[in-house]
């Protein structure tokens, strides 16, 4: 950092809209894309669903989305309350509670189920997650799927403020490096800020930057205020943001290099062109992506 870092400045704050079910068990709010159409302004994040903080009661069944593909992405799901359970097509299982959070490449094709996990479905309880679509470059696409769980204890917790925290999913924050092993350059992390707390986030000139608020109100540079549940655009160019909480807050900040090639979305798969998208149709369609 020199004595010339530039402010990035807030371009938009949009608002994520009423929540809508995704299986029998998250009720979630998608920020974007179509919540918001923040489009390229966004790459490479595509997606992002959250799931406020909801009692389910005790039950029998696990609830959560039965089997279904994904093809051409990674999804990055976090949990803050609760705990999810995980199985897919490449063999991979996994229960994620509380801190954790789950990195699925999915890449050339997986199939799985997303559920509450099952001791939490028969105690019953409250349930608090999110789920990040991140995309990959073409030259990744049709590799082989990957699985990361990264457990509580991995992911850096670095102080900040008089009484707050990031927490460093994955790239860096103040020289404390994240867990995730990602395909391109990216930043995730998660932030509790105390009221009247304030950070300086240090991020690459040139990336593309959003913050969402989901619990909580924030000022951003002394010129805009963002509350629940929120996501703050920025300019790609400039390298600090100065966030200072005007009531306690948590922030999922995203900020990643722009993958600058084609999308084409359809459902679970995300390519570059049409003609890829029916393709991931027929082989979703044929068993090549594989069954529980
Ligand atoms: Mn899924």
């Amino acid at each position: 950092m020199s004595a010339t870092a530039t402010i990035k400045k807030v371009s938009e704050i949009y608002k994520a809209p009423a929540p809508h079910m995704v299986g029998d068990g998250f009720s979630v709010q998608n920020v974007f894309p179509n919540g918001n159409r923040l489009g390229r302004r966004i790459s490479p994040f595509f997606l992002l669903d959250y799931a406020a903080p909801a009692y389910f009661p005790p039950g029998n069944k696990p609830r959560g989305v039965d089997e279904h593909p994904h093809r051409g992405f990674e999804t990055v799901s976090i949990v803050y309350q609760g705990a999810l359970e995980h199985r897919d097509s490449a063999g991979n299982f996994g229960k994620l509670h509380a801190g954790d959070v789950q990195w699925m490449t999915a890449a050339s094709g997986i199939v799985h189920e997303e559920k509450h996990e099952q001791e939490f479905t028969k105690r019953g309880g409250t349930l608090e997650i999110a789920q990040l679509w991140v995309n990959l470059p073409k030259a990744y696409k049709m590799t082989a799927p990957r699985y990361q769980e990264l457990l509580k204890e991995q992911i850096p917790v670095v102080p900040v403020g008089s009484n707050s925290h990031v927490r460093v999913i994955a790239g860096t924050f103040n020289g404390q490096q994240g867990p995730a092993h990602t395909f391109t350059p990216l930043n995730l992390w998660d932030v509790k800020l105390a009221a009247g707390d304030t950070v300086t986030l240090h991020l690459p000139d040139g990336f593309n930057t959003g913050i969402v608020t989901l619990h909580g109100e924030v000022n951003y540079n002394n010129t805009h205020t963002a509350g629940s549940v929120e996501i703050a655009m920025f300019d790609t160019a400039g390298e600090t943001i100065t966030v200072t909480a005007i009531a306690d807050a948590t922030l999922l900040v995203l900020n990643g290099q722009p993958i600058d090639e084609p999308i084409f979305a359809y459902g679970p798969f995300l390519m570059n062109t049409q003609q890829e998208i029916m393709q991931a149709i027929d082989d979703y369609n044929a068993g090549k992506m594989g069954h529980l």
